[in-house]
């Protein structure tokens, strides 16, 4: 048979799209390819559990539409599904004047966006937040937290109500196109679809060579290590607490995250990824490793970051280096409340001249589209981001 549709790839974006997709056509025919045995097994199921509310984007852009309208679609998908959020707001905390000017920039986008934001004094954040420190600080109150895992169960339930095929241990080996349609083969088992759309995450470049496109950037993975506190911890904090990002840097800073489940996880850092899928410190892929020593584009990024790469990779190695960077808002940490918890892995997009991809990145033919790159917050934007890719099919 030919599938109207084939989605490729079950973490967050894949499942949106299928599920955008089969709403905007009733009837459609949609198969989903999944390489794992289950959704969500990769960046969707090893992320913060945050559902940003768009504050750090600039106003007028398309990441910060998507993270907004996001917000407020994650929220009501797991109202009508019973998924369990908890609206617990983040607090971005100015440990010293540069970073209170830094707050007050920040506070001007937040009212740009139209979102919400508090702007607390030293005391007030005592009051509110007991255990943390700071000059001063921004209260986001609509940002909340959730499992993505459970959010993209729930999304292939839908789909399969709704005459959806998901395929597991299907991992697309190669990709070819027509005029008419697009065979899609997983070793010796094969699909025909009218469209593809590729959510391959990790795997995106890869998966977009594999349908003939020039592909000229290279997935980077970037590991986000995390700990856990101890049991005992679990009342330190009352919202999630963030640094104030620096501007010049990609990635949010190591922060306090109350998780669904009652826990706090510390973290994630930002290091270079030995393996694009190998979450333990010691995973190793030699493919994955000589694909990024032979790419020009990260030894620039090395060399144009080479401070904060020292410095992440500092906090990597020494539980004493990571600690430091969160005991800057929360001092009574200490090295023992520090607990294992498992990496997540960024799928970071780079050019060949070195710069990192900070929004979305697609590549088309006339019957396939691949998301190339996803960044972060692309699991609370998914559904408009779903919404926004079946447009571009449908064009
Ligand atoms: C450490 C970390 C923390 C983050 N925190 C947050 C947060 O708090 N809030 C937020 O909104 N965002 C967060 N993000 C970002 C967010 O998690 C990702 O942007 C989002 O999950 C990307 O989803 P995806 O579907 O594109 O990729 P993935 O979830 O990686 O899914 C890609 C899927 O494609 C499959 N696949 C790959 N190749 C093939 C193949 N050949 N055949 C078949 N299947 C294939 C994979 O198995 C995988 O299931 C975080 C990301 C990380 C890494």
């Amino acid at each position: 048979m030919t599938y109207d549709f084939c989605v490729v790839g079950g973490g967050i974006v894949g499942l949106a799209t299928a599920w955008r997709l089969l709403e905007r056509n009733p009837g459609a025919s949609l198969v989903l390819l999944e390489k794992e045995r289950a959704v969500a097994m990769h960046q969707t199921g090893h992320n913060s559990g945050v559902i940003h509310s768009g504050i750090y984007y600039a106003p007028g852009s398309l990441k910060a539409d998507l993270c907004k309208r996001g917000e407020r679609a994650t929220k009501e998908f797991c109202g009508a599904q019973g998924i369990p959020f908890v609206t617990c707001g983040k607090t971005l905390v100015a440990t010293t004047p540069l970073e209170l000017e830094r707050m007050e920039a920040l506070a001007i986008r937040a009212r740009a966006n139209g979102i919400e934001a508090e702007r607390l004094e030293a005391d007030e954040l005592r009051r509110r937040e007991p255990n943390v420190t700071g000059l001063g600080a921004l209260f986001v109150p609509a940002t909340a937290i959730v499992d993505y895992r459970q959010v993209c169960a729930a999304m292939a339930r839908v789909l399969q109500a709704a005459g959806a095929e998901i395929v597991f241990g299907a991992e697309v080996t190669g990709i070819r196109e027509t005029p008419d349609e697009v065979v899609v083969r997983a070793g010796a088992r094969s699909w025909t679809a009218a469209r593809l759309v590729a959510c391959a995450g990790l795997q995106s470049d890869r998966v977009a060579r594999m349908a003939g496109l020039p592909v000229t950037h290279q997935i980077v993975p970037f590991r986000g290590e995390y700990y856990r506190l101890a049991s005992e911890k679990n009342g330190i904090i009352h919202s999630l607490i963030y640094p104030i990002p620096d501007p010049e840097l990609p990635f949010l800073g190591i922060h306090l995250t109350r998780m669904i489940d009652g826990s706090i996880t510390v973290g994630p850092n930002a290091v270079l990824g030995l393996s694009r899928e190998g979450y333990s410190k010691l995973a190793v892929n030699p493919r994955d490793v000589a694909q990024f020593l032979l790419f020009p584009g990260l030894w620039k990024v090395l060399a144009r970051y080479r401070r904060s790469v020292r410095a992440e990779l500092a906090g990597s190695l020494l539980k004493s280096a990571y600690l430091k960077q969160c005991r800057k808002y929360c001092p009574s940490l200490t090295v023992r409340d520090l607990l294992p918890y498992t990496a997540g892995i960024r799928a970071q997009a780079v050019t060949r001249d070195g710069t990192l991809v900070h929004d979305f990145l697609f590549l088309e033919s006339a019957r396939t589209l691949h998301v190339c790159n996803a960044p972060s917050p692309a699991a609370t934007s998914a559904i408009p981001i779903g919404e926004m890719i079946a447009e571009r099919v449908e064009e």
